[in-house]
């Protein structure tokens, strides 16, 4: 996301009237941006051939638009220079398809396209399908894509991934991982450096792929990692940083994260050995996608290519909505760009061997596109995952009721939603630094923390009208949500519980960061951590890092050693996630029928019990209780001895039995189990 979001989000979540005014609007009439269609004359493609088609003997080239009067092609010897090598007119085809047909071997040519309409020349750009770009994405190259494969790859297979409730995502920058100097790592800040094993901190501890391994998560999810603009990948000597959320070629990798952004062959095969790499180690890659906008607006590609058409504007003006904070907005709903969406994250599957997508601000989006793209995903491989934020940064023109808000999640198939609810309802909210949540000591979050423990969805003991933000589940099975308590976005989670409590004890905090992903972590519903977080990583209070230098955003490996304890923690909290089935039960009426609060009466104490062996678990009767006070508390079991699987604040291996009543230590959680 982008600086201005954040602001922009804060309005919407805090205020339901703007909400409730906007529901008005669109209540009445017809949907505005429906009925603003000036472009609905316009031809659409069906054919799968837009872009370049390589091969030895011709390249054909081919790409829409249809109200150009004339469209150019021109070919270049680099990536920028002023090295013009041929001009080409190309020739109008059916359906608005402009069409150019090379002869010979045109390998490793640069190229651009440049539209002629209302008898004005627009900006040369590279096709909006352009898989291969050089320098600064501004011109595609002609290569040959079977250059591209590291050996091997023909063998590269994903591991294998039951269910999608198995899943434990750990979000990612690419940069972030590898460019501190202790790292140990060779290629800072490249696509390489998550192929490199062996790599170690100073205290020799793993860093890297290595460590991302060890803590036993399933996926890395990258933030972006397709073309954006921010970053001048002509100076990489000097250092630069940025999230990437300013898309500029959908279809190729960024080149900033490549060894040689000139070559356009360089970035797709150091990516796939990235994929490679974290496949062998068992990890499995999700794509951060962000086709709800583009960096650049009227001079993207897109639109100098067909004014217009790619976004959505205000009925009113004409002007450019702005769903994003970012400048503009796409429109997903629009034949061309559905169509568009649909083949780029084919194309991510079938080329990379990408195995899921996070939807960045997924709401700007339509549902129907949404569940094509799940749909299409799913018929090429069903243990693809689909994910992404169900809401807004700004006002769009697309009604509430066709957006992949959150709360239409239900009307979605195979699209998970994150949960802002367990989030905020964990660690205070993220658009007010210093309010807390249960971990942190809260006394109003008991109901929102419940509803995330059963995913979000129908349960007898949960009070919908108490929950914070959502008033009604918005799921119908645990696996169509994305618990979490931090990510990119917002302060880390370590900062916020510092800031939030000014007057807590290191110690405290350290407890308090433990108690809140234990809560993820055994919570129904797919669980997120933002990379770093079990080493307590911090970004020294700063809440949007999107463009800050690298002693910021790095991930610092003597931080390894500093909080082995807690990583030590980390990592039997996602075995114990692993090896108990009854945290990932696939349908809601498992949950309903084995998931049973007990009652506590205290609402900085929650308890509940996975009964029966719940979704075939081993353990016969589990009992999780969390403590969100600065006190101990006692809670009174159900009859029978209990054994502590997690008891202040450490997994035991011991047979320690507890019968009767037990005192559960200060913010920290407690798993009991009978065999
Ligand atoms: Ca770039």
């Amino acid at each position: 996301m982008c600086a201005m979001k954040t602001t922009i989000i804060l309005l919407i979540l805090l205020s339901g009237a703007i909400f409730c005014l906007r529901s008005g609007l669109f209540a009445q009439g017809t949907p505005a941006s429906l009925a603003y269609n000036p472009y609905k004359d316009y031809p659409s493609y069906r054919g799968t051939d837009l872009g370049v088609n390589y091969n030895k003997s011709e390249t054909v080239l081919k790409i829409w638009s249809p109200p150009a009067q004339e469209m150019k092609l021109k070919l270049y010897k680099t990536s920028l220079g002023n090295d013009l090598t041929e001009e080409i007119s190309c020739q109008k085809d059916a359906d608005g398809v402009w069409k150019a047909r090379l002869m010979g071997d045109r390998k490793n040519s640069y190229y651009t396209f440049q539209a002629k309409i209302d008898g004005k020349w627009n900006d040369e750009n590279p096709d909006p399908y352009a898989k291969a770009v050089g320098t600064n994405g501004k011109r595609g190259q002609i290569i040959d894509l079977s250059e591209t494969n590291p050996a091997g790859w023909e063998n590269d297979r994903s591991p294998v991934l039951n269910s999608p409730m198995d899943v434990i995502l750990y979000e990612l920058h690419i940069r972030d991982l590898s460019v501190a100097a202790n790292s140990g790592i060779q290629h800072k800040g490249k696509f390489l450096g998550l192929t490199e094993m062996g790599s170690k901190n100073s205290q020799g501890q793993s860093t890297g792929i290595d460590h991302i391994a060890e803590m036993g998560v399933t996926h890395v999810h990258l933030l972006p990692v397709f073309d954006y603009c921010s970053v001048d990948e002509s100076k990489l000597d000097k250092p630069q940083f940025n999230w990437g959320y300013d898309p500029q070629n959908f279809n190729a990798p960024e080149g900033s994260y490549s060894t040689d952004p000139e070559e356009g062959k360089v970035r797709i095969l150091e990516f796939k050995k990235m994929v490679q790499s974290l496949h062998k180690k068992g990890l499995r890659v999700v794509m951060d996608v962000v086709y709800n906008h583009t960096g650049r607006t009227h001079n993207s590609n897109l639109d100098q290519l067909v004014p217009g058409y790619y976004y959505r504007a205000w009925e009113k003006d004409g002007t450019y909505s702005n769903g994003s904070g970012c400048g503009n907005e796409t429109a997903s709903e629009r034949a061309m760009f559905r169509k568009f969406i649909l083949e780029s994250v084919t194309w991510w599957v079938k080329e990379y061997h990408v195995d899921g997508f996070r939807f960045d601000l997924m709401a700007i989006h339509d549902m129907e596109t949404m569940n094509q793209v799940a749909a299409v995903l799913r018929a090429i491989d069903p243990s693809i995952i689909v994910y992404g934020e169900g809401w807004t940064a700004g006002d769009s023109p697309l009604p509430e009721q066709y957006r992949a808000l959150k709360k239409n999640a239900k009307m979605m198939d195979g699209v998970a939603v994150f949960s802002d609810d367990i989030r905020d309802a964990i660690k205070g909210s993220v658009f007010d630094g210093k309010s807390t949540g249960f971990a942190s000591g809260s006394k109003e979050m008991t109901e929102s923390v419940k509803f995330g423990i059963v995913a979000a969805g129908e349960h007898p003991q949960i009070d919908y009208a108490k929950v914070k933000y959502s008033k009604d589940p918005y799921t119908k099975n645990p696996d169509e949500v994305i618990n979490y308590v931090s990510c990119h976005d917002n302060n880390t989670l370590y900062d916020k519980l510092k800031i939030s409590r000014p007057d807590a004890s290191e110690e405290d905090i350290v407890k308090m960061h433990k108690l809140a992903n234990t809560i993820v972590l055994t919570s129904q519903g797919i669980p997120f951590l933002h990379a770093g977080v079990e080493m307590k990583r911090t970004k020294g209070g700063e809440h949007n890092s999107y463009n800050k230098p690298d002693s910021v955003n790095r991930i610092n490996w003597d931080w390894k050693y500093e909080n082995r304890e807690l990583v030590a923690y980390y990592k039997d909290l996602i075995a114990l996630r692993k090896a108990h089935p009854a945290f990932r039960m696939q349908k809601n009426d498992l949950v309903r029928k084995n998931l049973v609060f007990l009652p506590t009466n205290d609402p900085q104490l929650i308890a509940y019990q996975l009964k029966d062996h719940a979704n075939k678990d081993a353990w016969q009767q589990i009992i999780v209780i969390f403590n969100g006070a600065e006190l101990e508390k006692n809670v009174v079991l159900p009859q029978g001895i209990w054994k502590a699987a997690l008891q202040n604040y450490q997994f035991r291996e011991d047979e320690k039995t507890c019968s009767s009543t037990v005192s559960i230590a200060p913010y920290s959680a407690m798993i009991l189990y009978q065999e």
